[in-house]
């Protein structure tokens, strides 16, 4: 069954005016999830139904909790979401809306994940948000689709929390010979654990994460996106959680969509121009979505 969908690609002719280049917009902020998790944790899921799992557990209360919630409905397949207490209501709501249980339990996500997986029986899968090979496997599906519309990025820009973008977009472009091609890896300057570990040249964890971006607030990329940082062509940029913010209201202005701060943070590169790209380039943006956010919560937000 075909879960995550093919999403659409299209120019953006506002950025491209802004960036000098030509931007092309990887539209996975309309995965029926509202992110790009949809297809690694769809295919893993189907994996592990194939190989024998009868519900999923998982500890997200973000876009992965809820690409499991829906991959649940749709194969009919219980799955509960622990969350901890700082979850806010809607995310609750919009994983409950897709038949999933949710538990709430602690006040850190650490407490959450302990609960979930004490709570494993035979039967049952744990489903990582981001530290799995095969949702990487299920990610690189995405530069297929780019490359069978006839399109091949000069540079690719996403977002980095724990990294299973980056490894499923690495591992995409390895499979079109196209690994030489610049990755512009986009972190806050509250989550930036992965420019951490590229300025450290070692695997580093970050003490604390803070920011409104906590969809990628991961405090340890995972270790294979390390490794891809220090073989692929990858490029590490942190921007301001406001720049992420005006990032999402101009593009829902522009494309009518509207994305978390945490893909914001990649749009900001175009909007802002921090990175100069030929006028020859073709600029892969991968629109990672996200359904964490409202209007008025980003217009709510002040900074000084
Ligand atoms: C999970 C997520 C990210 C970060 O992805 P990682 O694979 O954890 O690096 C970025 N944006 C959105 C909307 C996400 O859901």
């Amino acid at each position: 069954m075909q879960i995550s969908i093919k999403t659409p690609l299209i120019e953006s002719v506002v950025l491209s005016q802004i960036t000098g280049s030509e931007v092309w917009l990887k539209m996975e902020a309309l995965q029926p999830s509202g992110s790009f998790k949809l297809r690694g944790i769809a295919h893993a899921c189907q994996k592990h139904i194939a190989q024998g799992a009868q519900r999923f557990i998982c500890s997200s209360g973000g876009n992965a909790g809820l690409a499991v919630a829906y991959t649940g409905r749709k194969l009919q397949v219980p799955v509960i979401v622990v969350v901890p207490k700082t979850t806010s209501e809607r995310a609750k709501l919009l994983i409950a809306q897709q038949g999933a249980d949710v538990i709430v339990h602690g006040d850190s996500w650490f407490e959450a994940n302990d609960l979930a997986l004490s709570m494993l029986q035979e039967h049952d899968q744990f489903i990582h948000p981001f530290d799995d090979a095969l949702l990487w496997e299920g990610i690189s599906i995405m530069i297929d689709e780019v490359i069978e519309k006839g399109i091949k990025p000069d540079a690719v820009v996403l977002s980095v929390g724990g990294g299973s973008l980056l490894s499923g977009v690495a591992l995409g472009l390895a499979r079109h010979q196209l690994k030489d091609v610049p990755i512009y890896a986009v972190e806050t300057d509250g989550t930036a654990s992965l420019h951490a570990s590229m300025l450290a040249k070692a695997h580093v964890a970050l003490d604390k994460t803070t920011g409104i971006a906590t969809t990628l607030a991961a405090n340890k990329v995972c270790s294979n996106a390390f490794q891809v940082s220090q073989h692929a062509n990858v490029k590490s940029v942190v921007v301001s959680d406001q720049d992420t913010v005006n990032a999402c209201l101009n593009f829902l202005d522009d494309h009518r969509i509207l994305v978390e701060p945490a893909c914001g943070a990649s749009l900001s590169i175009a909007y802002d121009q921090k990175v100069h790209f030929k006028p020859t380039d073709k600029v892969l943006v991968i629109v990672c979505g996200g359904s964490g956010t409202t209007l008025d919560v980003l217009q709510g937000y002040t900074f000084d």
